[in-house]
């Protein structure tokens, strides 16, 4: 019955191109259009509230039959805070359905929401734009945080905990009188926070008091906000307002916004909205009914077909114009194919040439549902320029491979080839067309933390050489080329403990008590102490263009490996306009004296101190602590 979708027939009859699917509302009255080309009949329901077991119906409007397989209808009068669904005749059967372009809606995403938009714009909305408008995607540092996780723990002295609107809080404190949330963030230096799930998703009941703690890679609805982030998720506007609260802050505090999104799977496939209105469509499902499960999550996304590969092409448009979102992080993107990515991409840049884009793009096994399809994966980086992708190779190579939880990285001892050290310290992994599409990075949510991952690797390190792995790792990814990336923590040897002596490498539906980050850490020493050296790492990369090349021809112009004698330490001179940059990187467990090349050098980082001020004057000779890094600056002659 599948089949019917692949046909050039059923696309070229039934491809809407329009730009009004889902609600057009006015004070004066509002046009509904839905895409159900197999559809019977459809029905609008009308109902006073969103919640889903209330018998609360209002009205009915039943739809036409209109071009290219949509369905149109009309209502008179002001429908603003009026929710809806859709009733739809289809294969011999009465199906009713959240719509697939719902704005907004009531309680856990079952009826949506008829909103006058720019009642939800906080002021001075008209004006706001992304602070790093104009830069480069590798003038980004990007930190990985869940909205959640930010505000949970008591130390955070954030009123919202848990809310959208807890990362809007300034001048929040820990008990010691420490910055904590956003003012923290802002003090990293890092430029854009990339959230984890912000779109509406299912596993959490967000008519708890306390809804359960999840990542969020469960969509149910994509255009709407998740409802447990608002302070009242059973009023539709509540969410997208608060949202927007959120963002605007964050840019005026200097931070571009990236979002998270999951356009590979649903929640639910054959409950999904899109697959209820259009039996099957959203999804892969061969002709013997099996669905196709490359995500792991029982479904994988249609995107090669013309009405998905719009849907997610409006999506995104949609979430850069009315949210202002910065930047698009694509969960498994190797199950997307390339050119709905491209679509995706050139679409939104039209209007917003300054959103980045990056995603997972690893290669995981997929039927497709049709002929001769590219997927989105990191060796079709050529096909994909305006895309970036998780750099799994310097990751790999620093913290060790990341299927065994034991295995050392170059940080902890492993034997590293200089060979592709060099290569991830130039933005070139084999994969990569461009040092630009470089994510680089050695945690994220996934796995276990930096911290964890290295008390699992050098269990017999002390606490002090743990953190000098945490340290020296951080170095080398801050100041490689491409874009640096961490999961929120990191800075301060976030770690997850399961509670029975090992780690959490999976935290998704984790307590709040594994996942929050713990602000009371701020007034360790060794905390802060890795803190100011992570913001003394964002800054130097800052101060130096020649550490943000975007292209590799600039790299071979800059950067050069130099030999040295010990393979656990790697030397690089960079050129940067009138300066030189000397960095080296020292893996062993001892102290190394390196030969400078001539001239008189400024010590920035060394051992447990990074910066833009120099800490030492150096001619010579210089002697690098024991696994860390040192990187010294030069007048040119
Ligand atoms: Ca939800």
């Amino acid at each position: 019955m599948f089949e019917i979708y692949n046909s050039a027939d059923f696309e070229k009859a039934y491809t809407y191109t329009g730009t009004d699917l889902g609600v057009t509302w006015s004070k004066e009255q509002t046009t509904f259009r839905l895409w159900a080309p197999t559809a019977d009949s459809v029905i609008i329901n009308l109902y006073e509230s969103g919640e889903p077991e209330k018998n609360d119906k209002i009205g009915s409007v039943s739809m036409s039959r209109d071009v290219q397989g949509t369905w149109t209808a009309t209502k008179t009068g002001d429908l603003n805070g009026i929710y809806y669904t859709y009733l739809v005749h289809v294969e011999d059967q009465d199906v009713e359905a959240c719509d697939p372009y719902a704005r907004t809606t009531g309680v856990n995403g079952y009826r949506a929401m008829i909103m006058d938009l720019r009642s939800t714009d906080p002021e001075g909305w008209d004006q706001d734009k992304d602070p790093n408008f104009g830069k480069a995607i590798t003038d980004a540092v990007i930190y990985e945080l869940h909205v959640r996780d930010l505000s949970m723990n008591e130390a955070s002295g954030i009123q919202n905990k848990g809310k959208f609107l807890g990362l809007a809080e300034t001048g929040t404190k820990n008990p010691d009188g420490l910055s904590t949330g956003l003012d923290y963030i802002k003090e990293l230096g890092v430029t854009h926070i990339h959230l984890l799930p912000v779109y509406d998703y299912g596993f959490t009941d967000e008519s708890l008091p306390l809804p359960q703690y999840n990542w969020g890679y469960d969509p149910v609805n994509f255009n709407t906000p998740e409802g447990s982030f608002s302070t009242d998720p059973h009023h539709g506007a509540t969410r997208v307002s608060e949202m927007k609260q959120m963002i605007k802050t964050l840019h005026d505090n200097g931070l571009s916004v990236v979002m998270d999104v999951v356009y590979n799977h649903v929640y639910d496939g054959p409950e999904f909205c899109f697959n209820k209105i259009v039996p099957g469509y959203f999804s892969r499902i061969n002709a013997e009914g099996i669905w196709s499960n490359g995500s792991i999550c029982g479904n994988d996304t249609a995107s090669e077909r013309n009405m998905v590969r719009k849907y997610l092409v409006d999506s995104v448009c949609y979430w850069a114009d009315e949210y202002h979102i910065d930047g698009f992080r694509f969960d498994l993107v190797g199950l997307i194919d390339v050119q709905t990515m491209n679509e995706i991409t050139t679409e939104v840049h039209k209007k917003h040439p300054n959103v980045i884009f990056y995603g997972e793009g690893w290669d995981m096994p997929t039927e497709l549902t049709k002929q001769d399809i590219e997927l989105a994966i990191q060796p079709n980086s050529t096909k994909m320029p305006a895309f970036s992708f998780f750099n799994d190779t310097i990751r790999d190579l620093l913290r060790g491979k990341i299927q065994v939880h034991d295995a050392p990285g170059y940080i902890n001892g492993a034997p590293t080839s200089k060979e592709i050290l060099n290569a991830c310290f130039m933005g070139m992994p084999t994969w990569a067309a461009e040092p630009y599409q470089c994510i680089n990075y050695v945690s994220c949510h996934d796995n276990h933390t930096l911290f964890d991952r290295i008390a699992l690797t050098a269990p017999d390190a002390s606490e002090a050489d743990r953190i000098r792995m945490n340290r020296l790792a951080a170095a080398f990814s801050i100041l490689s080329q491409g874009v640096p990336f961490f999961h929120a923590g990191e800075e301060m040897l976030r770690t997850k403990p399961d509670g029975d002596g090992g780690f959490d490498e999976n935290s998704y539906r984790s307590s709040d008590e594994v996942n929050a980050i713990r602000w009371e850490n701020l007034s360790k020493p060794e905390h802060s102490k890795t803190i100011n050296y992570y913001r003394g790492l964002i800054a130097f990369r800052k101060a130096h263009n020649a550490l943000r090349n975007q292209y590799r021809k600039d790299v071979f112009n800059s950067v050069q490996m130099i030999p040295f004698r010990n393979h656990q330490v790697v030397l690089f001179r960079v050129l940067d306009g009138t300066q030189e940059i000397f960095l080296i990187f020292n893996a062993s467990s001892e102290a190394v004296s390196v030969d400078l090349p001539t001239g008189n050098w400024d010590l920035m980082i060394h051992d447990d101190m990074a910066g833009t001020d120099s800490i030492a004057q150096k001619a010579g000779k210089v002697e690098v602590a024991p696994i860390s890094a040192t990187v010294l600056t030069r007048a040119c002659d």
